[in-house]
């Protein structure tokens, strides 16, 4: 088995996620668009038992649920066909481009 990185790129992270998935091609964009879903749900869900029993969050649970998020950003982005990098990148660049703006506050996507 090969040795896990300790951190790594958007890029080569989507490779290896993607090497993982097993759903059917013909549910594509849908598959992981409902998963994405689900997880977030698993996450707020554990975020919401915090106010319930007014328990401390466990950290490594929290970076498993969000790494079950970014497995199904990173199979959305696949089945879209986008380079995960080049999501985070661009995502970057408009806030980044936003802030020098003083647009960063607002709403709309074309600001
Ligand atoms: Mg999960």
């Amino acid at each position: 088995m090969a040795k896990k990185p300790a951190s790594m790129g958007f890029s080569e992270y989507q490779r290896l996620a993607m090497s993982t998935a097993i759903y059917p091609r013909e549910y594509s964009i849908y598959y992981p668009a409902l998963g994405l879903s689900g997880e977030v749900g698993e996450l707020n869900n554990k975020i919401k038992k915090r106010i319930r029993d007014h328990a401390e969050l466990d950290r490594e649970d929290m970076k498993s649920e969000l790494g079950d998020v970014l497995w199904y950003v990173s199979a959305l982005a696949s089945d879209l066909g986008l380079d995960l990098g080049d999501v985070a990148a661009s995502n970057v660049d408009k806030l980044l481009r936003r802030r020098k703006n003083g647009t960063i506050k607002g709403s709309g996507d074309m600001r």
